[in-house]
C-alpha cells in the first residue's frame, strides 16, 4: 500500500515518497485532506522521539484525514527499517521511574480481562514487563513481545519469555495464545491491518484481544484540534471508534466492548506533560510542581484513550 518499493532498493534510507499521499493507508480511498499541517522543525528525530514517555508534543509531520473511512495518518511515514531500528534502540529510564504508577494502571486494566485461569497471554509492546508482572499475579501464563533490547532485557530479568521480533514474524511460529494485549501500541504501527491480521492468527478461536489507543473522535480531541497533545511524530495512525471497529471486524474479530482507558501517573510527570503540551500553562505547572508532592499518583482519564475488547471469531 505504501510507496516502499523505492526504499527497498535503496542502500541508504533515502525514501522516495510522494509529497502528498494519493490514497488512504487503510481503505485505499483517494479523497484525502490535510487535517493538521506539520508542526515543529523537520529535523532527523533522535531516539527520544520513540520512547513511551516522549515529550515530543507539538511536533509532527503533516497529518491527513481520509474522507472514506475517517482514519487520520501522518505522511510521509518513516520507512519500516528506520522504525524497527528506532524501536530496537529505545532506552527509557523515566518509564522505570514511573514503575509504581504503571503497575497501578495495569492492575486496573487487568481486571477487564477476567480471571487468568492459566490462560496463555502475549503482551505486544511489553516494554519493561510491568504488565507481564500484573498478568502473572492475575493467574495468566504471560509472555511478551518487545523490540527494544533495553526494555526486553528488563522484562527477561523478571523471568519472562520476551520475543524480540515483529508481530507478523511471531505469527509464523506454532505458538498460539488465549489472550493478546496491546496497550498504546496500534497507533505506532505503519500497517495496522497487517498487525491485526497477525494478532488474529496468534489467537485460538474465541481468544480475546484487548487494546488501548488514542481516540480522535473523543470530545477532548475534537475540542483541542491541532492542540491535542497526542499529535506526535511517533503516532503514525489515528483511529476513532468506527475506524478501529471496522478494521477489527475486517481482521476477523467481533468487537465486544469499547470503553475508556485510565492512566495513573505521578504528579511530577503529569505537570511536565502539561507544560510540554501547552507552553502557555508552563508558569502555572512550574508553580504547582513546587507545592505538589512529585510522586503523588494521579489517575488521568480525559476520555481520549479507548479501551477495546474483541473476540477472535
Ligand atoms: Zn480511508
Amino acid at each position: 500500500m505504501r510507496q516502499t518499493s523505492a526504499i527497498a532498493r535503496s542502500p541508504a534510507p533515502a525514501p522516495v515518497l510522494l509529497p502528498v499521499p494519493d490514497h488512504c493507508v487503510l481503505c485505499g480511498d483517494g479523497r484525502l485532506e490535510l487535517r493538521f499541517p506539520a508542526r515543529g522543525e523537520m529535523v532527523a528525530l533522535d531516539a527520544g522521539a520513540w520512547r513511551c514517555t516522549s515529550f515530543g508534543h507539538r511536533h509532527h509531520p503533516p497529518i491527513y484525514g481520509c474522507e472514506g473511512c475517517g482514519l487520520l495518518f501522518q505522511w510521509p511515514m518513516p520507512p519500516d527499517e528506520v522504525l524497527e531500528a528506532a524501536y530496537s534502540g529505545v532506552v527509557d529510564p523515566l518509564y522505570m521511574a514511573e514503575r509504581e504508577n504503571r503497575i497501578l494502571t495495569f492492575r486496573k486494566v487487568v481486571r477487564t480481562l477476567g480471571p487468568g485461569g492459566g490462560r496463555r497471554l502475549l503482551d505486544v509492546g511489553a516494554y519493561c514487563g510491568y504488565f507481564l508482572e500484573v498478568a502473572r499475579e492475575g493467574g495468566f501464563r504471560a509472555e511478551g513481545l518487545e523490540l527494544s533490547r533495553w526494555a526486553a532485557s528488563h522484562a527477561r530479568a523478571q523471568g519472562f519469555t520476551v520475543h524480540t521480533e515483529p508481530l507478523e514474524v511471531r505469527a509464523t511460529s506454532a505458538d498460539r495464545y488465549h489472550v493478546l494485549t496491546m496497550w498504546d501500541v496500534v497507533e505506532h504501527l505503519p500497517d495496522p491491518r497487517e498487525e491485526l491480521a497477525a494478532a488474529h492468527d496468534l489467537l485460538v478461536p474465541g481468544g480475546r484481544l484487548h487494546l488501548s489507543t488514542i481516540d480522535t473522535g473523543s470530545l477532548v480531541a475534537r475540542l483541542l484540534g491541532r492542540r491535542w497533545p497526542w499529535l506526535m511524530d511517533m503516532h503514525l495512525v489515528y483511529f476513532d471508534r468506527p475506524t478501529l471497529s471496522a478494521l477489527l471486524e475486517e481482521a476477523g474479530f467481533r468487537v465486544l466492548e469499547i470503553g475508556t482507558y485510565s492512566h495513573t501517573v505521578s504528579a511530577g510527570y503529569l505537570l511536565r506533560k502539561i507544560g510540554a503540551s501547552f507552553p502557555l500553562l508552563s508558569p502555572f505547572t512550574r508553580a504547582l510542581a513546587r507545592v505538589v508532592p512529585p510522586a503523588w499518583p494521579i489517575p488521568v482519564n480525559l476520555g481520549d484513550n479507548m479501551l477495546v475488547s474483541a473476540e477472535r471469531i
